[in-house]
């Protein structure tokens, strides 16, 4: 008998969930099934209580419903109440826990598949939508000296400072709109915005990445994105995508449901083959 498990989102067909799933329980050997599951926009809440009805035991949730989730779930793990979003939901008999591994994604990419100590770093986050919100708490854990959140409408950069300024004890926490980057260079840029998915690129100052420093989008599975060739442009010493972060979360997720933690490192390297991403990632 096996255990079911979905991704549901709008759009959702895209979705590299159910190989990555798939890839992790064949590893460790668990018998599960998975499925994309395409919600309608006002019928979230619907789709998944008809999941559960049908046995489903636990849930990824992607754009757009990651807040409706966070309403959704009747407990909440405190990074998923941190960033007010979930992207995990565990069913068990009347319950449903919210998790966010959005955030304990991007710091194992970064800090374990990618090497990069945030400590004492200067980190500039661009964006202060949902995945922004996410990653701001572990950021902060990892105690970097500087984070500078830039965000288009300013006042959501400010919003997300307020927010967070209680976890900023071993860190400047400061935010903004993209003029307040004139001038200032960061030892990692992290593009959170979804401004690569139209292919367009945030106003960022020539020497925003400093020298020696790393460049990360968020984006995965588009090549090069209009932010990393800007950055390649300008001097970063490195570029990643999000690939590593999208596994790295399903793992956090994957560990949540099954109580065993897969290995990320040969399901990276399965997504990699079949979409190369910027050449200078490791
Ligand atoms: P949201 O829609 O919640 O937020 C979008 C953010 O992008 C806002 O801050 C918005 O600014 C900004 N933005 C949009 N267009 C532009 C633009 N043209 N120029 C500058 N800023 C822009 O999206 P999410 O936070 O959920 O997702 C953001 C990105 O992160 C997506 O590309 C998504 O695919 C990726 N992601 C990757 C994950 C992974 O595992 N690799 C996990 C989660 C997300 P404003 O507030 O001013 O509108």
């Amino acid at each position: 008998m096996s255990d079911h498990y979905a991704v549901f989102g709008n759009p959702v067909a895209h979705s590299k969930s159910p190989a990555i799933h798939q890839a992790f329980a064949a590893q460790c050997r668990q018998q599960i099934s998975y499925q994309a599951i395409l919600a309608p926009s006002d019928g979230f809440a619907a789709s998944v209580r008809r999941f559960v009805a049908a046995g489903g035991r636990g849930a990824n949730v992607t754009v757009p419903f990651k807040e409706e989730a966070y309403l959704l779930a009747t407990r909440l793990t405190s990074r998923a109440a941190a960033a007010g979003a979930v992207n995990t939901l565990l069913f068990e008999g009347h319950e449903a826990l919210g998790d966010n591994t959005d955030g304990a994604g991007l710091l194992r990419d970064l800090t374990h598949n990618l090497s990069f100590s945030i400590a004492g770093q200067r980190v500039l986050l661009l964006g202060a939508g949902g995945a922004a919100r996410g990653v701001v708490a572990p950021l902060l854990e990892a105690a970097p000296a500087a984070l500078f959140i830039a965000n288009r409408s300013a006042k959501r950069a400010d919003d997300l400072v307020q927010r967070f300024a209680g976890l900023a004890a071993l860190s400047e926490l400061a935010g903004g709109g993209y003029p307040a980057l004139a001038g200032h260079s960061f030892d990692l840029v992290i593009n959170a915005t979804s401004a690569s998915l139209s292919g367009e690129l945030p106003p960022l100052p020539a020497a925003v990445v400093a020298s020696g420093g790393l460049a990360y989008d968020m984006m995965y599975g588009c090549g090069e994105t209009p932010f990393l060739a800007f950055a390649r442009q300008h001097g970063a010493a490195r570029l990643a995508d999000g690939l590593g972060m999208l596994v790295e979360q399903a793992a956090e997720a994957f560990h949540l449901w099954r109580g065993v933690r897969p290995d990320s490192a040969p399901v990276i390297a399965m997504l990699r083959s079949a979409a190369p991403g910027p050449a200078a990632r490791r």
